[in-house]
């Protein structure tokens, strides 16, 4: 294997591939193209697609239970043997700072073991129909499924997608983010050492728009699980439409942070700049609408405020890093315009919204306040590390407010009182909610969104249902 894995992976082979032109990899912290990465073409993907079939009839759905169990854990315990390379590789292709990049890996291997212990514990139903006789549900795999991740958390969110797709009995095509493909490349190639048959899981590095509608649209691609942008996730799903595929979609996020006055207030303010900044922002579960009741405002501010500033933004190669540069120049730009679009609006920079550096595309953690609902910052995803700061009187208006945004995936409810933490939840449209605390994120439980965040779920035995078809069957007395 090379330092930097840069070919497809295809029929437990590496491949130049067919596509135009390889993929320059930059790193984000230096500027600098370390590495070219060979792309698929749509001769690719179709090779990818009928290899994937292959392995999917000859060697992975009728395997036992238990050998698809032991390969699983083997791709965990391979992921876990290499964590540092997987991790210094996602540090210098995203920018990632480290220790989040290990952490990241170890999240992969768990997922791997979860699910490949979930195969022996994923059963139908027997049930008791009026006519008598003996009914029962199986769970059966559907074939080949296209897995298309970005580049945010590119090593665990392939694993969220491939371990419960593998696990049901199906097999994978991945493509990975054209910023991000090398953990993906080289997470094929460990599975195929940990034992995983040729062509059960295929890795197509390339531009999403150069091979992404031949994936969506293949006639032997069974379900298309999409994480990404809400935009292209609409875009699949069309595409999808037409032989009625199966999909799932995690897309875009605008997620609130609820802070009422009697919350502990020094653990919410001091916790929240981490729930918008990590991953510099480039994240769909980011807090960055924070709505903060009146009383306690200017406390909460204060102390955000001062914490923010505390973050330590560096080269990500440190291990004491918490806040690494953008993606790339691009990402940075964005985040820039969303900034300079309130500055003119005459909103409050309190900190950030400086580059701290010559170079790399880093961005100060900014916090912006006075900002109105209608405004853009407040409405729209900026994947960058911005949040805004808005207080509230009253309980109804403000969950207008946070129900006011096409997206519902995520978001934190800080406030010592029961009854208002439960009554507040259910009333807030996302799919996944944290009550004194920021965590959106376990590998036992259901992850994904409401309303324009998506479709279906990541995690937990909701995603292995939804990488099988249900069968009913009758048998006569
Ligand atoms: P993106 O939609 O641009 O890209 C995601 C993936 O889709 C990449 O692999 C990309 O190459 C591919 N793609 C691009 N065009 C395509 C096309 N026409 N057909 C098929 N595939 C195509 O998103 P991104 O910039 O990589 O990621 C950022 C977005 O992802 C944000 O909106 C973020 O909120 C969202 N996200 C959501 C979750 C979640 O779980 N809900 C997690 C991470 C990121």
């Amino acid at each position: 294997m090379s330092d930097h894995p840069n070919k497809l992976f295809l029929n437990g082979n590496s491949s130049e591939g067919r596509g135009s032109a390889p993929i320059p990899q930059t790193n984000p912290a230096t500027e600098e193209i370390f590495c070219e990465v060979f792309a698929a073409s749509e001769a690719d993907v179709h090779e990818a697609v009928e290899g994937a079939q292959q392995a999917y009839l000859q060697a992975w759905r009728g395997l036992a239970p238990r050998q698809r169990a032991d390969v699983l854990f083997s791709i965990a315990r391979i992921i876990r043997e290499n964590l540092e390379t997987l991790a210094q590789l996602e540090c210098e292709n995203i920018g990632k700072p480290i220790g989040d990049a290990r952490d990241e890996i170890g999240l992969g291997a768990r997922v791997f073991e979860y699910y490949a212990g979930a195969i022996s514990k994923f059963f139908g139903q027997t049930i008791p129909v009026a006519r008598g006789g003996f009914d029962f549900t199986l769970r059966q795999p559907m074939g080949v499924v296209a897995a298309i991740v970005p580049w945010n958390f590119p090593f665990p969110i392939a694993c969220w997608k491939v371990a419960p797709a593998l696990a049901a009995g199906n097999t994978v095509v991945l493509k990975p983010a054209s910023q991000s493909p090398l953990t993906a490349i080289r997470l094929g190639e460990l599975a195929h050492r940990a034992g995983l048959p040729p062509g059960a899981l295929q890795v197509i590095p390339g531009q999403g728009s150069a091979i992404g509608d031949a994936l969506a649209t293949h006639p032997l691609i069974r379900k298309v699980s999409f994480t990404g942008s809400t935009e292209i996730g609409s875009r699949i799903m069309g595409l999808a439409a037409r032989d009625l595929k199966r999909v799932s979609l995690e897309l875009g996020g605008k997620s609130p942070n609820i802070v009422f006055a009697d919350a502990d207030l020094e653990q919410a303010a001091t916790s929240s700049p981490m729930s918008v900044f990590a991953n510099t922002g480039q994240d769909c579960c980011a807090r960055s609408r924070v709505f903060v009741e009146r009383k306690v405002f200017d406390r909460f501010v204060e102390l955000f405020v001062d914490a923010t500033g505390k973050l330590l933004v560096d080269d990500p190669a440190k291990d004491s890093t918490q806040i690494g540069p953008l993606v790339s120049a691009g990402q940075r730009r964005v985040a820039e315009e969303f900034i300079e679009g309130a500055r003119k609006a005459g909103r409050v920079v309190a900190t950030g919204g400086e580059r701290p550096f010559a170079k790399g595309f880093y961005l100060q953690p900014t916090v912006l306040l006075d900002v109105e609902p209608s405004d853009r910052v407040w409405q729209e995803e900026v994947f960058g590390p911005v949040v805004c700061i808005r207080p509230f009187d009253d309980e109804a208006q403000m969950l207008r407010e946070v129900n006011d945004s096409r997206y519902g995936l995520s978001g934190s409810i800080w406030t010592n009182d029961l009854k208002r933490a439960l009554r507040v939840s259910r009333q807030v449209e996302s799919g996944v909610l944290s009550i004194n605390s920021h965590s959106s994120v376990h590998v036992e439980a259901p992850f994904g969104g409401f309303k324009q965040s998506g479709l279906g779920r990541d995690l937990g035995m909701t995603a292995m249902e939804g990488y099988t078809e249900l069968k009913n069957i009758y048998v006569a007395e």
